[in-house]
């Protein structure tokens, strides 16, 4: 099939680059002309692991192409994905205007049939909105399709690849039948291809993240309760885990959840939920569960060093990304931590395998933030260390080495991903979530 994919971000670009691997032409597009010159000389503007490879076979077999003319890609191709950013704006809901620019190009470029599919999360009505305003600018006929995206960064290829289902919403046979066809290779042991109506489909992406952030600031309020009468979160979350209605994934607590999707998706929601008046309780509650737990490390902080002690104190941050493996920062837990320990007068050494550069273009310039080249570089003279992301080369590290850099043996560890029993043995203060401090 010949398709082209509207905006080169996480989504586009492992859509575009998988879709190609099963045999499809793809054509990416994106208006950040930066963007696309680094893809065309091979370079990779995001990271995402396995992407790479990936884009550069499929460009060597030319089957996937990149390009800033949003008329050559609409010409070339009779699918036409728009998976350009949904922010969100001022009053929390979902901010449209790349999708709508898109639509109205794609109206404009139209020369023959098409089917569009909405990949970028967006509110309900909007496919509805995109194919009128498609259609006010072109008589050939236009299929809107719904196709929300549950890819994970740091896992987006082999979620992308090996889908746990495909939801698609559609308004015609021809359309869900053209859909199935082109997602039959993904789906090759048998996890299902849900065709629905596409207001159904709409929802289900918020409900779904909205479920997810429930989730995880559900443990987040256990574990906060969980230091304060001396139980540990970890056995609590098996416990609970085990019984098949809960069931394990999402149940880890930490620092507050980020990204591109929860935090913007639950207050699009929230927004949703006003215009339909209809209050969402709930989601407004996630939300403010989650801001408070962004501070949980800032307060183990003051309480251990004092809000005065904390001047001119030296803090190592480990992690920077909003989870591990991307360079992912956007509503990162980090900012705030290190936000909050700038407000408070302490020297950071911050390090992060591959989000120091998104880091620094969000944070800015702070004289007392620096970005070291390795995690133990971070930890010289540091009178502690804050873990904030838990990427793999974090949880095993040389414990003798980390503590010879340090000035004293302090961690907070936003994360849990060390064993508060070992770690005393160490000779660690240890402080983590939801499990009792030791020292
Ligand atoms: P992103 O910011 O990484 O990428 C969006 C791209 O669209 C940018 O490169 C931007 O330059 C480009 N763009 C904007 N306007 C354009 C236009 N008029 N023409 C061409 N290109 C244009 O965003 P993302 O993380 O890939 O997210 C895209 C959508 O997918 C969002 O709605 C998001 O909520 C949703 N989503 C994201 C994820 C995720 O994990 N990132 C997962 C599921 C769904």
């Amino acid at each position: 099939m010949e398709i082209a994919i509207i905006g080169s971000g996480y989504v586009g670009l492992v859509a575009g680059a998988c879709f190609a691997e099963h045999g499809n032409d793809v054509i990416c597009v994106d208006k950040d002309a930066s963007k696309i010159d680094a893809l065309l000389k091979g370079v990779m503007p995001i990271y995402e692991p396995g992407l790479s490879d990936l884009i550069t076979r499929n460009v060597k077999k030319e089957r996937l192409s990149f390009t800033t003319s949003l008329k050559d890609a609409v010409e070339k191709s009779s699918i036409i994905f728009i998976a350009v950013g949904t922010p969100q704006d001022e009053d929390g809901a979902a901010d449209l205007t790349h999708v709508l620019d898109v639509a109205r190009g794609i109206g404009t470029y139209m020369n023959g049939p098409k089917i569009v599919v909405d990949k970028s999360t967006v509110p309900v009505g909007t496919a509805a909105k995109v194919k009128h305003l498609i259609s006010t600018l072109t008589s050939h006929p236009v299929e809107l399709v719904s196709n929300p995206e549950f890819l994970k960064e740091g896992a987006a290829i082999d979620d992308f690849l090996k889908p746990d289902r495909v939801v698609v919403g559609v308004e015609s046979e021809h359309a869900g039948h053209v859909m199935k066809e082109l997602y039959a290779p993904f789906v090759r042991t048998n996890n299902p291809i849900l065709v629905m109506d596409v207001v159904s489909a709409e929802m289900t992406k918020y409900a779904a993240n909205a479920m997810l952030a429930v989730r995880v600031s559900f443990m987040n309020e256990i574990s906060n309760l969980c230091e304060r009468v001396g139980a540990d979160v970890n056995q609590v979350r098996i416990g609970i885990g085990t019984d098949a209605r809960i069931g394990m994934p999402f149940l880890f607590p930490g620092i507050g959840y980020g990204g591109s999707c929860f935090p913007k998706d639950v207050q699009a929601l929230i927004r949703t939920g006003k215009d339909y008046d209809v209050d969402l309780k709930i989601s407004v509650a996630t939300e403010e569960a989650n801001k408070r737990q962004k501070r949980v490390m800032t307060e183990k902080l003051v309480n251990f060093f004092g809000a005065e002690g904390l001047k001119g104190k030296t803090i190592a941050v480990w992690g920077l990304a909003f989870k591990p493996n991307t360079d992912d920062t956007r509503e990162a837990p980090a900012l705030v931590v290190c936000s909050d320990l700038v407000e408070y007068g302490a020297t950071i050494r911050a390090y992060d395998p591959e989000a120091a550069q998104t880091f620094k273009a969000r944070f800015g310039n702070a004289p007392k933030l620096s970005y070291t080249a390795t995690n133990y570089e971070a930890l010289e003279g540091a009178d502690a260390l804050v873990i904030c992301t838990e990427w793999g080369e974090f949880r095993n590290p040389s414990f003798k080495k980390m503590k010879e850099l340090m000035k004293s043996p302090v961690i907070f560890d936003g994360r849990n991903i060390f064993d508060p029993k070992e770690m005393k043995e160490l000779g660690f203060v240890y402080n983590s979530i939801g499990r009792p401090a030791v020292a």
